[in-house]
């Protein structure tokens, strides 16, 4: 099938108030036009440099998420224009941000990425490190960035309970950040959880934010 008629495809099992974020990485700008021109406006990359280039190439209106894991002496490749950041996973990525969003004279978007899978190469906080931080006066001081939410990747395997437990594991997470520390604040809404393989059980579990990549736009070479 073609990326326009996988994007209907995908556009008819996901709800409305779910936002489709389209995985571009590694896909050139022709695949990401096609997407763009049925409609797709949300992109989403893991790489700063090549987000950059492909920010300067396409057209304007696209709204481009960073999904991966950010070395802080890249964020001012992206901190023009980046709508959102979904992988803090540090209190130093979380100053540097603020220092170029500043710079920038923005207010960045940022979800809180957690540790909910079972392989520990993925990047996060666990509750308690979170809770400290957000509790902190480094964090009060950050002025230039806003906390919407949280991300996690679910563990790679095909045992759907254990995923399914996993993202609940994160709905319990934001749950608890809203009542104890983000309750009067109505921008603290979003969870980012779900891609290719498990994005239906994520929706079901309460996500907000799903990140698709290879079901719109074919497998990746591995790079
Ligand atoms: C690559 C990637 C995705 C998309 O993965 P697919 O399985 O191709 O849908 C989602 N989230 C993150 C963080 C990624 O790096």
């Amino acid at each position: 099938m073609s990326i326009q008629e996988n994007l209907i495809e995908i556009k008819k099992t996901i709800p409305d108030f779910v936002k489709l974020i389209a995985v571009s990485k590694t896909k050139p700008n022709e695949d990401i036009l096609l997407a763009y021109n049925s409609g797709q406006r949300v992109f989403g990359e893991n790489k700063a440099q090549e987000l950059s280039e492909k920010y300067q190439e396409l057209p304007k209106d696209i709204e481009w998420h960073f999904i991966g894991h950010l070395q802080t002496n890249k964020v001012k490749f992206i901190a023009p224009f980046v709508s959102l950041v979904h992988s803090i996973d540090s209190i130093k990525l979380m100053e540097d941000i603020n220092k170029e969003a500043k710079k920038n004279n923005r207010i960045i978007d940022c979800l809180m990425q957690f540790h909910i899978a079972e392989e520990d190469t993925k990047f996060g906080f666990d509750f308690n490190e979170a809770s400290r931080l957000l509790n902190s006066n480094i964090f009060a001081s950050l002025e230039n960035i806003r906390i919407i939410g949280v991300m996690g990747m679910a563990t790679y395997t095909d045992n759907e309970v254990q995923i399914r437990k996993e993202f609940q594991n994160l709905k319990l997470i934001f749950d608890q950040l809203k009542s104890e520390i983000f309750k009067d604040n109505i921008s603290f809404k979003e969870i980012s959880m779900g891609m290719s393989d498990d994005y239906q059980i994520a929706i079901e579990e309460g996500s907000t934010m799903v990140r698709i990549g290879s079901s719109i736009f074919g497998t990746r070479n591995l790079i």
